[in-house]
């Protein structure tokens, strides 16, 4: 989401005449745009802030956007010196204005929310030649109880699908043919006349595309429409990113996820039931307040029931503001406590994922080339399935579908060789 929205901002201050230069040390303007999610993402930004002190050049106006914008407002304006715009999720329209009157020397704050702007008329500068973002919806109206972000993005809204379609379109015509619909509980979509399902198949339905993602889905919104679009729809990947959060259904209710073990194990089925080969991803997060040993057995023995192909495992951070803070003291899980989970989920997440992937080898798959890969020729590409495959190649083959067989892995991701060179791409339509 957040790339996205920095796709957005790049296209308004393009669209104003902005050139984009590579140094923060030739820039008149430097944005950070940020997340708030976590603690640690918070501590980045102020340590690069603080770097930039002393390579922006004088004059340059430093602005601040995105969640942790939204979520600290005017105390930025004191906590850094050199800041003199903050500007939340929905502010980016205002940008021009406001970086003009920044240069004359104001400092100013833009934080309200505006339940209509989706930045329709903005152009994004996509950063990505082969896959692009599309945000379908912004906000969120669940409340999980350890959650910033319906503080920092506001109310769901839904973007009208025959905009999404439009956008769709326009990056076909660009020459993308995969797709990532964004939003942070995606399936939830509804734009007052179509829902997730309708969305799914309308984008699916456009000529030249050929790899639909989404991201992120809640258990709670697969319905039996949606799931049934999933598998209709040939462009729709066998990808699911699922985040489980907690297998404990006590540690669930408590973080208000609206979903017991037993409803994401269900979901978990019918998914799988609906979509042969179906990749499922997840995200946990451990040492919620009032975590147990027993709870955080659950979260284990779940994991090894799912057999999950990766996990984003993360350490409960707390957030001011948010209603989990409110818990007592004494549930505190102790750092050593939250450390050792921690250390205990990776390890039973990468075994998992590497004996999956290891019987995944001498099979053949479809890859797109996505980017040249760090070491030296070889090109990054991935399957429907999202995983990725290093395979040898040169930058011409960037965008383009090859037919690869696996034939090693380091664990998580492939080495592959080339079985049938370039496939043509689909007749439109
Ligand atoms: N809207 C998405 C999640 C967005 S945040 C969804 O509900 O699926 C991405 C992930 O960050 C979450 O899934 C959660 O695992 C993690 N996360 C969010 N708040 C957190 C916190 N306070 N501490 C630790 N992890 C957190
Ligand atoms: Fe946060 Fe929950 Fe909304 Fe996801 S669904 S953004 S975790 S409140």
């Amino acid at each position: 989401m957040n790339v996205s929205d920095s796709e957005l901002i790049l296209g308004r201050l393009a669209a104003e005449g902005y050139r984009q230069v590579t140094s923060p040390a030739d820039a008149d303007v430097i944005l950070l745009n940020t997340c708030a999610i976590r603690d640690h993402a918070e501590q980045r930004v102020l340590g690069r802030l603080g770097e930039l002190k002393g390579i922006m050049k004088s004059g340059a106006v430093v602005g601040v956007t995105g969640c942790m914008a939204q979520r600290l407002g005017p105390t930025l304006l004191e906590q850094a010196r050199h800041v003199s715009l903050v500007i939340g999720p929905d502010g980016y329209r205002a940008l021009p204005a406001l970086l003009e009157r920044a240069r004359n020397g104001e400092r100013a704050v833009e934080t309200t929310f505006d339940l209509e702007e989706h930045y329709e008329d903005v152009v994004p500068r996509r950063s990505d030649s082969v896959k692009a973002w599309i945000p379908v919806q912004r906000g969120c109206d669940y409340k999980c109880t350890y959650c910033i972000v319906p503080m920092t993005r506001g109310p769901e809204r839904s973007r009208r699908l025959p905009d999404v379609v439009r956008e769709v379109e326009n990056v076909v015509a660009d020459g993308i043919s995969e797709v990532v619909l964004l939003g942070q509980t995606v399936n939830s979509y509804h734009d007052g006349a179509s829902d997730f399902a309708t969305l799914l198949r309308a984008v699916g339905a456009v000529p030249g595309i050929r790899r639909v993602r989404f991201t992120s889905p809640h258990p709670n919104d697969f319905t039996d429409a949606v799931i049934a679009a999933m598998a209709d729809v040939a462009a729709v990947c066998e990808h699911v990113h699922l985040p489980m959060q907690s297998g404990s259904t006590r540690v669930l209710r408590r973080m208000l996820r609206r979903y017991s073990r037993e409803g994401y194990l269900d979901c978990v089925r019918r998914l799988r039931d609906a979509i042969p080969g179906l990749c499922l991803t997840t995200d946990i997060i451990v040492a919620f307040p009032g975590e147990t040993e027993a709870d955080f057995a659950e979260t284990l023995s779940a994991v090894e029931a799912i057999g999950f192909d990766d996990a984003f495992t993360f350490r409960f951070s707390p957030r001011d503001g948010t209603p989990a803070t409110r818990l007592p003291e004494s549930d505190t899980v102790p750092d050593e406590v939250a450390v050792d989970r921690l250390d205990r989920l990776i390890a039973a997440v990468r075994g998992q994922a590497r004996r999956r992937n290891l019987s995944l080898l001498g099979q053949r798959r479809e890859v797109l080339v996505e980017r040249t890969a760090r070491r030296g020729q070889l090109l990054q590409s991935r399957t429907r399935d999202f995983k990725t495959v290093l395979v040898p190649g040169d930058e011409s083959l960037i965008g383009r579908y090859l037919t690869v067989e696996l034939t090693g892995t380091t664990g998580s991701t492939f080495t592959g060789t080339l079985v049938t060179g370039r496939t043509p791409l689909p007749v439109a339509g």
